[in-house]
C-alpha cells in the first residue's frame, strides 16, 4: 500500500504534462478513477455495492473527447458534442443506484450520448436497450461500447419520449435528459414494480424523480434535485 501516500496531483501532472509519453497511461487513469469513486461516489452516500464495482470498473476517459481526457474522472459533466454532455460521475451513480437492479432486468435507457451510462447499465442489468435522437452520438457510441466488448446493449436512433415498445414491459427506465413531465409511453412501457427514474422541472433545474409502477398507480419519490439537457421530443420539450 506504499502507493498510497503519493500524494494525487502528482499523478494528475503525469497525466497532463508528461512530454515522453503524452498519452496518459492507464495507470493514471485508474488512480483518478479510484479517486472519483472514494471522493465522489462513496463519501457522498453510493450505496450499491454493484452501481460501485461498475464505475470502477468503466473506463470513463475513452467516453469523452481527446481533447478533454484529463478532465474524464473530475466532478462535473463533460461536453460529448452537439451540445449534450456527458453527467457528472455521481448523477450517473445516484440514477444507477435508483433503479434498485439486481442484475436479472431488462432495461430502456433514453438519452444515449456518450454511452458511459449505457455501459454502466450492461454492468447492472441483463440487457440494455437505449435510444438516443442524435444519429452521430448513437454512432459513436456503438462504436465505443463495441470496443469494450459490450453485448447486451441495443441501440437505436430516435424519439426516446415515444419509448421503444417492441421490447416493453421493462424493469426499469431510465432518463438521462430533463423532462417537462414523466412521457406517459415510458409509464406504459413499465412493468409492474417496474422503476423509472427521471428528471422532471424546467430548463433551470429539475427534481430526480422515482417512479415506481404499482398494481394501481405509480408511488412517486424524490432522490434529489439535479440540472440536465433538455429532453426534446413528442411527449418532452418542444424543439
Ligand atoms: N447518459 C448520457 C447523457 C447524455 S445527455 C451520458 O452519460 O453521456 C442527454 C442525451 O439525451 C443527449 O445525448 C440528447 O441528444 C438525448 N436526448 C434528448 N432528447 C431525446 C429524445 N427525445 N430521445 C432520445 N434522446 C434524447
Amino acid at each position: 500500500m506504499r502507493r498510497r501516500r503519493v500524494p494525487f496531483h502528482t499523478i494528475e501532472l503525469a497525466v497532463t504534462t508528461s512530454v515522453k509519453n503524452p498519452e496518459p497511461i492507464a495507470h493514471d487513469f485508474a488512480w483518478a478513477r479510484e479517486r472519483m469513486v472514494q471522493e465522489q461516489l462513496i463519501a457522498r452516500g453510493i450505496a450499491d455495492p454493484r452501481v460501485i464495482v461498475a464505475v470502477r470498473k468503466i473506463p470513463r476517459h475513452v467516453f469523452v473527447d481527446p481533447g478533454i481526457v484529463n478532465r474524464a474522472y473530475d466532478d462535473s459533466a463533460l461536453p460529448i458534442g452537439d451540445k449534450q454532455t456527458l453527467s457528472q460521475p455521481y448523477m450517473s451513480a445516484r440514477m444507477s443506484e435508483g433503479l434498485r437492479l439486481v442484475g436479472g432486468e431488462k432495461v430502456l435507457e433514453i438519452g444515449t450520448g456518450s454511452g458511459f451510462q449505457t455501459a454502466l447499465l450492461a454492468e447492472l442489468c441483463f440487457n440494455v436497450f437505449s435510444v438516443e435522437k442524435i444519429r452521430a452520438l448513437s454512432r459513436r457510441a456503438r462504436a465505443l461500447l463495441d470496443q469494450l466488448d459490450y453485448h447486451n446493449i441495443a441501440l437505436h436512433v430516435g424519439d426516446g419520449t415515444i419509448g421503444w415498445s417492441e421490447h416493453a414491459p421493462y424493469h426499469a427506465i431510465i432518463v438521462t435528459a430533463g423532462a417537462p413531465m414523466a412521457p406517459q409511453p415510458l409509464l406504459d412501457q413499465l412493468a409492474v414494480g417496474g422503476r423509472l427514474v427521471i428528471p422532471i422541472g424546467d430548463e433551470q433545474g429539475q427534481t430526480l424523480m422515482r417512479l415506481t409502477r404499482t398494481r394501481n398507480g405509480f408511488k412517486k419519490e424524490s432522490l434529489g434535485e439535479c440540472k440536465f439537457v433538455k429532453l426534446l421530443g413528442k411527449y418532452g420539450w418542444r424543439e
